[in-house]
């Protein structure tokens, strides 16, 4: 390699390096503002006022804010506030991030001055001031009326909790408030007493009574008359607390619906053996040889029980028989509709045992196991349909 061929590799590879580095920088910050996004901490900064620590704010602009506010209000009292903040950069945490109002009050504690102003006094206790007399009256007034909105009636009594006055004193400029300031010092500091008289109506609600039916099957119940809400118009005295509702004295209750009672009729009456149980036994002994779901590309709307021909068959719940015939691909087939959404279907059958319209129990024999319409050997095809549709009959059978 000539001379200033080596040069320009030194070069080359300083300017490499050089991205390499830069790359790896702005991956790192990447990583790091990614991370500080997502927990919610954010880059702000610590503010120094005097070598002294206020407070974290993610804004700085709050801070020159607040400043200026300050300045403003003691310009009010002929004093004046000519410090500048130092700031150094630091990641801060959600909840210790200030607001302006915050960063105000820490401002206006480092103050040590007692200046005149109007004290709000609770129950002989001072809480806050504020610079004047008018300043005091509306944060009583705000205080007072920001509960009550949509409720006020013509004998709405709207009171202070506790005895409150403005009072005209020297008061530590820290303890200085605005307006808005004062609401947020208020609000559980002392509470606001509206009492109203509130119109609404109120649902009663029904009865249920039960009554043996003799006639309904027993395991069955029916309504005997379907329960309604009544209706109160009420008037009320309601007192509320900062909004609150702490206490309510009806004054007069109207009925304006009477509530109707709900009638239930419970099935006392023996059911005859045809009835449905909502249960289903296995329809015949032998192997599970088929299940239900597709078998080689087609749909197998049951399943298939392989037993000798002329094994009982029998129905796997009462009900009605709708078919006992030959079908197709079906063979010999029995359908029996259950009457409670379900009905069964039995296919196959070398000899089917009962007519179209006859009840069967549970349990009774209804057709011999075959081989007849698409089949191979001696087998019974057996479906559950619910609402007309086939369901998975394995999962309906107690085994
Ligand atoms: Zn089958």
């Amino acid at each position: 390699m000539s001379e200033s061929n080596k040069q320009f590799y030194r070069i080359f590879k300083k300017v490499k390096d050089y991205i390499a580095y830069g790359l790896l920088t702005i991956g790192i910050m990447v990583v790091v503002t990614a991370s500080v996004n997502a927990s919610g901490y954010r880059l702000g900064s610590e503010i120094l006022i005097d070598g002294e620590t206020i407070g974290l704010v993610v804004n700085r602009d709050y801070v020159h804010a607040a400043i200026e506010q300050v300045s403003e209000e003691l310009y009010e009292h002929n004093l004046s506030f000519e410090r500048e903040p130092v700031f150094i950069g630091r990641v801060v945490s959600p909840s210790a991030a200030m607001t302006q109002e915050d960063v105000r009050n820490a401002i206006m504690s480092t103050i040590d001055n007692f200046v005149e102003g109007y004290a709000l006094v609770v129950d002989g206790e001072p809480i806050l001031a504020l610079v004047s007399e008018e300043a005091a009256e509306l944060a009583l007034e705000n205080h007072k009326n920001r509960y009550v909105a949509g409720n006020i009636s013509n004998d709405s009594i709207i009171e202070f909790d506790a005895e409150v006055e403005i009072s005209n004193q020297f008061v530590p400029v820290s303890s200085l408030r605005t307006v808005e300031g004062a609401l947020l010092a208020l609000e559980p500091a002392l509470g606001v007493r509206h009492t109203f008289v509130k119109q609404y109506v109120e649902e009663i609600p029904y009865e249920v009574e039960r009554v043996n039916d003799y006639q309904l099957y027993r395991g069955r119940t029916a309504v005997g008359q379907a329960g309604q809400r009544g209706e109160d118009a009420i008037i009320a005295r309601v007192v509320q607390v900062n909004g609150v509702e702490v206490h309510s004295d009806i004054l007069e209750r109207t009925t304006l619906r009477q509530p109707t009672t709900r009638i239930e009729r419970i099935g006392q009456a023996e059911p005859p053996p045809t009835i449905a149980h909502g249960r289903f036994i296995r329809p015949a002994a032998g192997t599970l040889t088929s299940r239900f779901g597709r078998r080689w590309g087609r749909m197998h709307n049951g399943i298939d029980i392989a037993g000798p021909v002329g094994t009982y068959i029998r129905a796997a719940d009462g009900g009605i028989v709708t078919f006992s015939g030959w079908d197709g691909g079906f063979g010999n087939i029995v359908r029996i509709n259950h009457e409670n959404g379900y009905s069964t279907w039995y296919a196959h059958n070398s000899a089917n045992l009962v007519r179209v319209g006859e009840r069967v129990a549970q349990g009774q024999v209804i057709a011999r196991m075959g081989s007849t319409g698409s089949s191979t050997g001696s087998h019974l095809h057996f479906e559950v349909r619910r609402n007309g549709v086939p369901v998975d009959p394995w999962p309906l059978i107690n085994r």
